[in-house]
């Protein structure tokens, strides 16, 4: 691993050799005012919005009755069991949604003397909160950065599968102006639209779908009453999957809810749906989808996720060879238009993810109970 990081002359293992030339590794070196974070998976738009606004944040609070600096260093390496050790030196870690922090990487971390996980990003589902809890380890998370960027995102996902924006766009380049084969879409209006999970992202894609002039089912284990105003109505998981044309997942992947389109679910959904998922890849089973597909019980699948993207997504594969046919399948399929979780990359809702994130670590810095800040995820600490 270290072998092929030093060949790819990976910004990670500079960041560590940086740490044992300074000596830091195993213990903290911030001063009392200091927090020195390690960012994951710090692409470059992370570094673009994060470190100017870091500096601003510091500049700000140099001269301050309560000084506080942040030391934030980035690396492209995501967290896992190996690069967990990149933590050495550093307060806190902040994570994007495919870090991984199993419980031996929270351990790890731990030993390191890290006590924070700042996730930059909404979910939880990939990090351990209850190893992170019984270590120690405070958890803080960015609840809410656009739930409008993700509803619009979906609606575009939607509009692009039903009148097949790709292949007509694909075809015009070609100077193909006819309208043969394959474009026909249908109107929104008038169709019945499922959302499940009716929370902030679902709340205002009813919202939108209102504007539509469709009717609108929903399955949530909290009924919303701004749904119900707008006209939604709460009907069962079965009845959801028999009635709708077009049918969105918007609610979070727990165990509950994985795979909630499988095999036994394609037995129960309308003929022809459309389906989208701008949530988490394991909110379907792939192959289901494209077992629907392929019968046409599944009109078309539009998905800004993956189940297992965290191998492929944030990276450019396009001179490699990817080993996972389940995604060649999805790639090569024309009724699929699939994005890599881009569905929040909005100037505002990234304007959002770096200025919570940012006090999150200042609230962290200043002893602030944690468990009582708003953005984190955990009930108070009793
Ligand atoms: P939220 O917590 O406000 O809403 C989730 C809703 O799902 C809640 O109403 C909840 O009651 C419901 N729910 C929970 N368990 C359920 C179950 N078993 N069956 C049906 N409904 C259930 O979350 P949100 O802000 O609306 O975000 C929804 C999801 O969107 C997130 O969990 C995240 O996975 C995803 N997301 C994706 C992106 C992206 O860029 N693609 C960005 C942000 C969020």
């Amino acid at each position: 691993f270290l072998a092929n990081e030093v060949r790819a002359g990976s910004k990670s293992i500079r960041t560590m050799l940086n740490q044992l030339k300074q000596g830091v590794r195993g213990e903290s070196s911030s001063g009392a005012n200091d927090i020195k974070v390690l960012c994951f998976d710090a692409t470059s738009w992370v570094v673009d919005n994060f470190k100017p606004a870091v500096e601003e944040f510091n500049k700000e609070h140099m001269g301050s009755d309560n000084p506080l600096h942040i030391t934030m260093d980035y690396t492209t390496e995501r967290l896992s069991d190996q690069s967990a050790t990149f933590a050495a030196g550093y307060d806190a870690v902040c994570l994007f949604v495919n870090d991984t922090a199993n419980a031996s990487t929270i351990q790890t971390l731990s030993k390191l003397g890290v006590k924070m996980i700042a996730n930059r990003c909404a979910g939880f589902d990939r990090v351990d909160t209850k190893a992170a809890l019984a270590y120690g380890i405070t958890l803080a998370r960015v609840p809410a950065y656009s739930p409008y960027a993700v509803a619009e995102m979906a609606i575009s996902l939607l509009m692009g599968i039903n009148r097949k924006i790709t292949r007509a766009s694909n075809r015009v380049k070609m100077a193909n102006f006819s309208l043969d084969a394959g474009l026909m879409g249908v109107d929104i209006h008038g169709k019945t639209v499922g959302v499940m999970g009716t929370g902030k992202i679902g709340q205002i894609l009813c919202n939108i779908i209102h504007g539509f002039g469709a009717n609108i089912i929903c399955y949530d284990v909290f009924e919303s009453d701004e749904v119900k105003a707008m006209g939604g109505k709460y009907v069962s998981k079965d009845e959801i999957f028999a009635q709708s044309d077009i049918l969105f997942l918007m609610m979070p992947l727990l165990p509950q809810t994985k795979h909630t389109i499988n095999d036994a679910a394609l037995e129960k959904l309308k003929p022809g749906v459309l389906l989208i998922n701008s949530s988490r890849g394991g909110l379907v089973d792939t192959n289901s989808v494209l077992k629907g597909i392929q019968s046409g019980i599944i009109g078309g699948y539009g998905a800004d996720v993956y189940e297992n993207e965290g191998d492929y997504f944030f990276q450019d594969w396009s001179a490699r060879n990817i080993s996972d046919p389940t995604l060649v399948s999805l790639l090569g399929n024309n009724n699929v238009l699939l994005t890599a979780h881009q569905a929040f990359f909005t100037q505002e809702a990234v304007d959002a993810i770096v200025n919570v994130t940012i006090d999150n670590l200042k609230q962290f810095k200043e002893g602030k109970v944690m468990y009582e800040h708003p953005n984190t995820f955990l009930p108070p600490r009793k």
